[in-house]
């Protein structure tokens, strides 16, 4: 991950304090936390089949939920359903909030949750496919938007299998 060099306050060379934590070195009082940025993972109920979708970025043929990062000053339930207009350009009822995953790998803060939509699915540019899975056929994986699927699909008295994603 891409760390900054230099204090975005005064410009001085930052210096690592103690693992993973950066201080600005000429003691103006930055400190880089480098805490993770929180991301909605929403799972998309849509007529009975959860909506899973092919980002154009990633390689291979991996559908995973509907994602976004939390805007400034937004809510993550409202960046939820703004996620779920943007990118299936679907109405969403109020979410529901599945559980809070963290995924270290990237940084993040995972918030899962379950919405109902409703409307023609149209991907926007993000997206460049989609499946509809019905609840008890969905695979799940084992990091952060993985996690919030199989809690849900629990909730559902579905206990999925787990497949290995790289
Ligand atoms: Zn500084």
């Amino acid at each position: 991950m891409k760390k900054f060099k230099f204090c975005p306050m005064c410009a001085s060379p930052l210096t690592e304090t103690r693992p993973e934590r950066f201080e600005c070195s000429d003691g103006c009082g930055y400190v880089n936390y480098d805490n993770p940025t929180p991301v909605a993972a929403v799972v998309v109920e849509y007529e009975g089949q959860i909506v899973m979708a092919h980002n154009r970025s990633w390689p291979g043929t991996f559908n995973g939920l509907i994602t976004g990062f939390v805007d400034h000053r937004e809510g993550a339930a409202e960046c939820a359903v703004r996620e779920v207009k943007e990118e299936l350009d679907l109405d969403a009822s109020t979410p529901t909030l599945i559980g809070v995953y963290p995924f270290a790998r990237m940084n993040q803060i995972i918030i899962g949750y379950h919405v109902t939509a409703s409307g023609l699915i149209t991907l926007n540019e993000e997206l460049d496919s989609y499946i509809l899975v019905a609840p008890q056929d969905c695979l799940v994986w084992s990091s952060g938007t993985g996690l919030a699927l199989r809690d849900f699909l629990r909730g559902r008295g579905i206990e999925p299998e787990m497949i290995k994603i790289s």
